[in-house]
């Protein structure tokens, strides 16, 4: 039986320990938060620093191979805690370097022949405003590293927003995209195992709100351009990037000048993903036991979608929790939802805005 490590214990190292401990494993989590929702499922868990490398490498040494689910830990570190430990992290680290930084990711994205927005790297803020000119507005600016769920972006939608934020901004090397107008938002996951079989899921639609996903749908309503080439693109990708475990990407679809679609890469993550909660309801496998497959090193096999129906997943934010009933949220209007069909609470003790709480499914 193999000793699984997940690096971060929020609600998808959760449900993929879930996944893992159905293939016979054993979990061990990683988080400096005691509270964190992963400790609930987990057979170990370990509470300690993301700094700590001598703690890293204890931890390395006693499973026999590491994930992870939060992607802010640092890369130096863990190449530091790979020469230290002969227990191998999947995805690797060098994958992690490229993702975690904006712009060697849309560089890395681009170098294997797949498209991305105009950017621009900003390393002093006196460059901005001509950068903006240059690529014209309404533009993005986002801090390179360490943001997610919209935070550390600024909407410029011309120099006279650019003004009002530059004030606000913290000191940061930061990444300035042409915002495009969206057609609708996709997102595929892939999965590969070491022997390089890879498959990938019929891709999600994802609707956002002010940055943050909000709703997850499957079947996604688009063409079969859009489904092909999103997988063979998020393939491409896994296949070239070496992902042993999984890969999502997350696209922009754009109308071109002739009214064309065409596919832009927004963001990799080689972890599971928000939007693949969804496959827990959608699809003959879900997003973990592929991961679980993967690493475990057994065969991978192609999701499907069952069932039929339209099925929605939406995200249920802190924002959602009332403070008057001692931070707790009415679940029976959500338990009213047309279609309901069923919800996943995280056990996060404290509700804040804008923090992922749990989330629930229902059918369109
Ligand atoms: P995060 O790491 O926070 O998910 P993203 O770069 O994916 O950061 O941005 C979050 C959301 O903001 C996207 O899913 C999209 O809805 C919107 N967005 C980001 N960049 C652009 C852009 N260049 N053009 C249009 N919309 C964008
Ligand atoms: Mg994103």
């Amino acid at each position: 039986m193999k000793i699984v490590g997940i690096l971060g214990g929020g609600q998808l190292g959760l449900l993929l320990a879930q996944s893992l401990q159905r293939y016979g494993a054993t979990v061990n989590v990683y988080d400096p938060n005691p509270e964190s929702p992963a400790f609930k499922t987990c057979n170990e868990a370990t509470c300690d620093s993301w700094t700590d490398a001598e703690k890293l490498v204890q931890f390395f040494n006693k499973c026999d191979v590491v994930t992870y689910e939060f992607e802010n830990v640092s890369v130096d570190l863990l190449e530091d805690v790979q020469a230290k430990s002969e227990t191998a992290l999947y995805p690797s680290e060098k994958i992690l370097a490229i993702t975690q930084n904006r712009i060697l990711e849309k560089k890395g994205v681009q170098n294997l022949g797949h498209p991305v927005v105009p950017f621009a790297k900003i390393s002093e803020i006196s460059q901005l405003a001509l950068e903006a000119r240059t690529l014209s507005y309404p533009c993005i600016l986002k801090t390179t590293t360490g943001g997610y769920d919209g935070k550390g972006q600024y909407f410029l939608k011309d120099e006279l927003s650019l003004n009002k934020v530059l004030p606000e901004l913290p000191k940061a090397e930061f990444i300035l995209e042409k915002a495009v107008d969206l057609k609708c938002e996709v997102s595929c996951i892939v999965s590969r195992n070491k022997k390089g079989q890879c498959v990938s899921f019929p891709i999600f639609e994802n609707v956002h709100k002010d940055g943050i996903l909000f709703q997850t749908q499957q079947p996604a309503k688009v063409s079969s351009f859009v489904q092909d080439e999103a997988r063979k693109i998020a393939e491409n990708l896994a296949t070239k990037l070496e992902v042993v475990g999984l890969l999502t990407v997350e696209f922009f679809v754009v109308l071109d000048e002739s009214d064309e679609e065409t596919l832009y890469v927004n963001e990799l993550a080689p972890r599971p993903h928000n939007s693949g909660h969804i496959t827990l309801k959608s699809c003959s496998i879900s997003q973990f036991d592929l991961h679980a497959r993967a690493l475990l090193d057994l065969n991978l096999e192609t999701p499907v979608l069952v069932g039929g129906n339209t099925i929605v997943m939406e995200n249920l934010l802190g924002d959602e929790w009332n403070s008057e009933s001692g931070w707790d949220i009415d679940l029976k209007p959500i338990f009213s939802t047309k279609g309901f069909v069923d919800i996943v609470l995280y056990g996060k003790p404290e509700a804040r805005p804008k923090r992922k709480m749990g989330h629930f499914y229902f059918v369109r």
